[in-house]
């Protein structure tokens, strides 16, 4: 077992239109938008990132927004749902608020003693809001919210599986402890983790395999502090039997990649150097910024990339 990984990173999905990826996250959701950029093998796609004042590892939001794109169709080996913390006591507001916004596929309900809100993003995405006491992390409160109801990062996601065996093997070995099975559903979590450290694994034998599209989760990332501790996790995935890509540099983290045996793709991102890199914390996500490879792009991209704004 490793013990470097302390929760997740971000979670990367795909949708059909920048600008109202953009308003959604901004406006509906109220996260801050932490970085403007594109995807750096189609740097004609942008990669949106949404979050907290800084894109704090474990409240992080990202999008690859490729127009027009299908939407992806609903199975098993992707992430299900991706679920948000907020306040006690603010779904009631949460709902009054989304339903107002016209969000359709809105349902309550509890699981592990809490109160969740479910929701349907623009492109079919599973979203929810869980009611969280403890969660010392603070909100971006210079959006469309406040403390009371904003949301303070991620609670968890849940991974839709055929069968949980292999997948809850191997969170095990990347830290995390199973606290709970319920309904089908066993909750992980990793103790000393960031907050966003919580997975829950649903096992749906009948289901067929998912097909990525807009609306579907592209993968899902894990927080370490370091490249080094990057570099022990590595080995140690390796040394188990994982297909691990070598360290990419992803400008504001390093990323390594492999495919789970229940089908989801894990990425292990490093909390340096972070989204400060290359944008003053007062601007952050503002200006679009490139890849170094890709600069000479811009007056094109500029261009051919719709405003996100306006
Ligand atoms: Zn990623």
């Amino acid at each position: 077992m490793i013990d470097q990984i302390k929760g997740l990173h971000h979670v990367t999905s795909m949708a059909a239109d920048a600008r109202t990826n953009n308003a959604f996250f901004t406006h509906t959701l109220g996260l801050r938008r932490v970085k403007k950029t594109v995807n750096f093998d189609s740097p004609d796609v942008y990669h949106l990132y949404y979050g907290d004042e800084t894109g704090t590892p474990g409240t992080v939001m990202t999008y690859f927004p490729f127009p027009d794109i299908a939407r992806g169709r609903p199975g098993t080996g992707e992430v299900g749902t991706t679920l948000f913390s907020v306040p006690k006591g603010s779904l009631g507001f949460w709902q009054e608020r989304l339903s107002g916004l016209g969000l359709n596929g809105m349902k309550a309900d509890e699981a592990f003693g809490e109160k969740r809100l479910h929701f349907s993003g623009p492109d079919g995405d599973g979203f929810a809001l869980v009611e969280v006491e403890k969660d010392s992390r603070a909100p971006w409160t210079a959006g469309s919210l406040d403390a009371d109801h904003a949301i303070r990062g991620f609670h968890s996601v849940s991974l839709r599986l055929r069968d949980e065996g292999a997948t809850k093997e191997l969170l095990s070995f990347m830290g995390y402890q199973p606290l709970e099975s319920r309904d089908g559903v066993t909750r992980m979590i990793v103790p000393g983790g960031n907050d966003a450290h919580t997975i829950d694994l649903e096992t749906m034998p009948s289901i067929a395999r998912a097909a990525q599209g807009a609306g579907s989760v592209h993968h899902v990332a894990f927080a370490v502090e370091n490249r080094q501790k990057q570099l022990e996790v590595r080995k140690a995935l390796m040394e188990t039997g994982y297909q691990v890509t070598p360290v990419i540099d992803r400008d504001y983290f390093w990323a390594i990649y492999f495919r789970t045996p229940g089908g989801v793709l894990f990425e292990i991102a490093t909390n340096e150097p972070g989204f400060e890199r290359d944008e003053d914390k007062a601007h952050l996500g503002e200006a679009l910024k490139l890849p170094s490879q890709h600069a000479h792009l811009r007056s094109l991209l500029e261009q051919h990339l719709q405003p996100l704004e306006g």
